[in-house]
Parts: C-alpha cells; structure tokens; sequence
C-alpha cells in the first residue's frame, strides 16, 4: 500500500482546520491537527510528518517563532513548513520565509492551491535519482544521501536549499534568471513569486559559511554559481 504523506495542521480555527483535514483526506493525504505550539511540539516529538501546514496567528507563540524553533532543530529542520496566514502583504511573507518556512498561501486559498502547494514541496523534498553527486572546488553534493559538505565538514540545509544548490551545483559557471530557477527547483510555480528566490538563496548561503560567495548575483540576471569566486579562492590560498 503506497504511503500516505503525514500531513500536520496547526491551526487554531477549527472551520478552517476541518476543511483543511478533510480535503486532504479525499486526496490521500494523512491529516493531524493540532490548535497550538504545545500540541504541535508534542506531536513533533512523538511522529515526524512529511510536511507541517503552520498558521501565523496562534495562541501562545506565533507560526513565525515556531518556524524558527523547528529551523534550528537538527531532527525537524528537514520537514518543509508551509505558512498560512491571514495577512497578504509582502513584508510579512517574507518574514516568514525569513524564519523558516519553505513557503506560504494566503487566506482565503483554494482546495486546488492548497494541494499544489503541499505537492510541490513534498516534490522539493524527495530525493533526487541515486549516485547523483557533485563536486566543485571543496563544495560537494551527495543527493542520494542528502548530504552536502565544505572542505570535509558536513552543511545542513533545508529541503529547498538542499533542492536549489542541487540545481545549481549541475548547471555551474552559467547565469539563472530567478523565473528559470523557480521553474527547475520549485517546479510548480504559478503561485510563487519571483521575490522568494532571492530569500532562499540568502539562506543558502547563510548555512554554507564561507562558500555562500560561490553563488554569485549577477545584477539584472539571476544568480550563478561559480568555483572561482574570489573570495572562496582566497580562503583557499
Ligand atoms: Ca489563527
């Protein structure tokens, strides 16, 4: 029997909990829903699920902090966070992909963008075909296995970050527009803005350290990454 992706809902409306559930439910989705922080570490602590539906504006602390909490937590940090929120302005969708979250849908949202969404992050998450692996300079990329590292030392990344330097770690030395990446790395794009490339870049090269200036922005064109960056060769020396 093929598994059903464990889907966990924090979110403190039951209405919109419930339809959520339910809708996944009739697409083979295992829902659980939780109304709070407290409920949600004590599942997470209990089960991992494949993806966590998190709501902004929550009792005690907010989908944000949450966010932030399970991005520093080496054993939840691999499960994409997908952020509902009420607010649909720019400032706060990027404070929540600042703070972890792999990406978000406003309310009100539809059944059909609710499942495109979760698919396309369950989709960025699976691994890539076995024996994929790369190396440029003393950055190296094991997809099989999931493992990157920098001169020998292991570099945890998130699952979009994972799926990104993938892509660009393949196709190096070569100039990406931010709409090409969003086609290749997060595939389902329509709903996504061009805006949350940049964030997930910044974090990329926030958790390689050093080697983060191997991804380059090349103004008005997109991002490319290169083995001789000046500053990775330097450090190199
Ligand atoms: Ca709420």
């Amino acid at each position: 029997m093929k598994k059903q992706p464990r889907v966990l809902i924090v979110e403190d409306e039951p209405a919109i909990a419930e339809l959520i559930a339910v809708n996944l439910r009739h697409n083979g989705f295992l829902p659980v829903w939780v109304e709070d922080g407290v409920a949600a570490q004590r599942e997470l602590d209990t089960l991992l699920p494949d993806v966590i539906l998190l709501d902004w504006m929550l009792p005690g602390q907010s989908g944000l902090a949450l966010a932030r909490t399970w991005r520093a937590d080496e054993r939840i940090k691999g499960i994409p966070i997908l952020m509902l929120t009420a607010r649909g302005d720019e400032p706060d969708k990027v404070a929540g992909l600042n703070a972890g979250a792999d990406d978000y849908i406003t309310k009100p949202f539809s059944t059909q963008e609710l499942l495109a969404r979760i698919r396309a992050v369950l989709r960025r998450r699976a691994p890539e075909q076995v024996n994929d692996s790369v190396t440029i300079g003393a950055l190296a990329l094991d997809a099989a296995t999931h493992r990157v590292s920098w001169r020998g030392h292991a570099v945890r990344l998130g699952p979009t970050e994972f799926k990104l330097l993938t892509y660009l770690m393949k196709h190096p030395e070569r100039v990406h527009s931010r709409s090409h990446l969003l086609d290749k790395v997060w595939g389902d794009h329509v709903f996504i803005e061009e805006r949350t490339v940049d964030v997930h870049v910044k974090r990329l090269r926030e958790s390689l350290g050093a080697a983060g200036a191997m991804i380059e922005t090349v103004r008005g064109a997109g991002y490319r990454l290169t083995a001789h960056a000046p500053a990775v060769a330097g450090a190199a020396a």
